[in-house]
């Protein structure tokens, strides 16, 4: 069983993956919680280029690096694990390059959805919960818990509002594989929902 979390910068994908990896791991079943960019050695590298030197990094540049990270993370991480059974709960995945690189950095999505499918022969989550908030109140989230919030600064609100509006439509055209909720409901509500879609995946 694959999942993956997106939404757009503190939306709460790290908390909710975190809390439902928790959950799993107490019904005794064997969990790996990935995230990207940065899920292997050469994810790492990666991350520290794109998220580190980024002023320097062109869209289709940025956009192959993180096909290239895609790739290394599902051969030599994801789909071993998904093989011997495992669950993979994974923060981001190929929607977070088409709503970044396609819709963001105006690149196309069709392009990147297909560059990110052939970086991974076609592997494609069994659910993905999409925490979709106002990337206004994620800034704010972020000032508050003061992590990296360098980043949405420098980022224009426009970009991240091409990011939320790029995921709703994601979702909207592929309603079963997405589960779509109001990230500003509490933590553990969500999590209730999120732990009812996952219990029907695993009956
Ligand atoms: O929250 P997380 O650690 O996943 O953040 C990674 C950063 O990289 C975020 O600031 C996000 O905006 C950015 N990102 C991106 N394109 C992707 C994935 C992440 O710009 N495909
Ligand atoms: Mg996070």
């Amino acid at each position: 069983l694959f999942l993956t979390f997106e939404g757009g910068d503190g939306s709460g994908k790290t908390t909710q993956s975190a809390l439902l990896t928790e959950w799993l791991t107490q019904h005794e079943r064997t969990v790996l919680h990935a995230r990207e960019p940065g899920g292997t050695e050469l994810g790492l590298e990666v991350r520290e280029i794109v998220m580190h030197r980024r002023g320097f990094v062109a869209p289709r540049a940025e956009a192959l690096l993180y096909a290239a990270d895609r790739a290394q993370n599902v051969a030599t991480v994801v789909r071993p694990a998904l093989e011997r059974g495992d669950i993979v709960i994974q923060d981001r995945y190929l929607d977070s390059s088409v709503a970044y690189q396609g819709a963001g950095r105006i690149l196309s999505m069709a392009e990147v959805r297909e560059l990110s499918l052939w970086a991974t022969e076609g592997l494609l989550p069994d659910l993905t919960v999409l925490l979709d908030l106002d990337p206004a109140v994620g800034r704010t989230r972020l000032d508050a818990s003061r992590t990296r919030y360098d980043r949405l600064e420098a980022e224009q609100l426009d970009f991240h509002t091409r990011v939320r509006d790029a995921y709703l439509e994601l979702a909207a055209a592929e309603p079963e594989r997405f589960l779509v909720l109001d990230a500003t409901r509490p933590v553990d509500e969500l999590q209730q929902s999120i732990r009812g879609r996952v219990s029907d995946l695993l009956d």
